[in-house]
């Protein structure tokens, strides 16, 4: 018997063209500054090791992951690349982040100390960065940590490779608060006038030139996701999630859609039943009612609405309209060229961000190459 080739599955496609297109677009916008990618998450559900590779042929460097794990599995990747990793320096974990060269992001005292004891022991300055918050109250120094941090500094000889904070509102660039970061790090670099900055996430990057710095790093934008609300998105889409239709039915006025009866027919209807269920990260807020319509698909580039509530491993889509009836065994497209993540997003109340990495299980990921066809991960 052949091996399961995983045909019944749905299938996230990943248009790794598209994602090295972003970034190098992304390193124009941010000109004399260094661009380096957020590969945190798998590559924000894309694939770390794919992306990581991609970015890397196209000349990014500098790479940026949450927990040392994604860490170690990139350096296995990328034996060259400079990877810093955002959630600090767990305790303990100074030699292993050595050996294998991960930089971590030191958030606090006892992390720079924890560094600075591993310096003193290899009597070298070895390279990691410094986040300092600026108002985020979520990781990094104090503001008034500084001078603690720059004696410290003085006494040891260390010299940070970079000095980074991070914006709370980038994702709306008149935001007040934008400019109240700004400058409260402008004033911070004054203590580490040798050291190159770096605030900007992809929104702050595409949002004007004073965020840039030494170094952007952006993570949506590289994925297709908009960065900023309200505005255009100039990036391009780099992933589609097709799922396969199981059913196609005839279901009359009247009758209702699903657990809970939430919708209930008002014509003669034609529904697909797709699987695709929220344990496959289809939110259950894109369920439809009557009242509150829900997320859509779409079907041979047709958009079909979600009806009735999202199950674990089942939805049901509004077909009556398409001027093609599928057949099983044909896919939906749940987010890609004619549904974006965004407005995916939309319809469920959250962010492309939260779309991009809750998809899981059972879907097979595939690469698309330059010439179009489809390799499988
Ligand atoms: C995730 C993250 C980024 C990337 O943010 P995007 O909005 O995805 O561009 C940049 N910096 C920090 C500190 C992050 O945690």
């Amino acid at each position: 018997m052949a091996a399961h080739t995983g045909q019944f599955s749905g299938r996230l496609i990943v248009d790794l063209a598209a994602i090295v297109r972003n970034w190098s677009g992304l390193d124009k916008v941010s000109a004399t500054a260094l661009t380096a990618a957020v590969v945190k998450a798998d590559a924000y559900g894309c694939g770390l090791v794919a992306v990581g590779l991609a970015l890397s042929k196209a000349g990014a460097n500098f790479f940026f992951v949450a927990t040392p794990e994604e860490g170690l599995a990139l350096r296995t990747t990328l034996p060259d690349a400079h990877i810093f990793v955002l959630n600090g320096l767990p305790p303990g974990a100074a030699t292993l982040f050595t050996e294998q060269r991960l930089m971590p992001v030191l958030n606090s005292l006892s992390e720079l100390d924890q560094w600075l004891q591993i310096c003193l022991q290899r009597e070298e300055s070895l390279p990691a960065a410094l986040h300092f918050d600026t108002g985020m109250n979520r990781l990094g120094f104090r503001l008034q940590e500084a001078s603690i941090v720059k004696a410290k500094m003085e006494e040891t000889g260390f010299l940070p490779q970079m000095v980074m904070s991070h914006l709370a509102c980038a994702d709306v660039p008149g935001h007040e608060k934008n400019r109240t970061q700004r400058a409260i790090f402008q004033s911070l670099m004054t203590h580490f006038p040798e050291i190159p900055a770096s605030l900007a996430n992809s929104a702050a990057t595409l949002g004007g030139r004073e965020n840039h710095f030494q170094m952007v790093r952006p993570g949506i934008a590289l994925y297709g996701g908009r960065a900023i609300s309200g505005r255009p998105n100039p990036m391009t889409q780099a992933v589609t999630l097709e799922m396969p239709i199981l059913q196609v039915r005839e279901a009359r006025t009247g009758e209702t859609v699903g657990y809970g009866a939430t919708y209930t027919l008002n014509r003669e209807s034609r529904l697909a039943t797709i699987a695709m269920g929220y344990a496959d990260g289809l939110f259950r807020h894109l369920s439809g009612s009557n009242t509150m319509p829900g997320g859509k698909v779409a079907i041979n580039g047709h958009l079909a609405p979600i009806l009735g509530i999202v199950s674990m491993d089942l939805c049901v889509v509004d077909i009556t309209d398409l001027p093609e009836v599928p057949s099983p065994g044909e896919f939906a497209e749940i987010f890609g060229p004619n549904v974006s993540i965004d407005s995916q997003a939309d319809a469920a109340g959250t962010i492309g961000y939260e779309v991009l990495t809750s998809m899981k299980g059972r879907f097979i990921r595939f690469y698309r190459d330059e010439d179009g066809t489809l390799v499988q991960a």
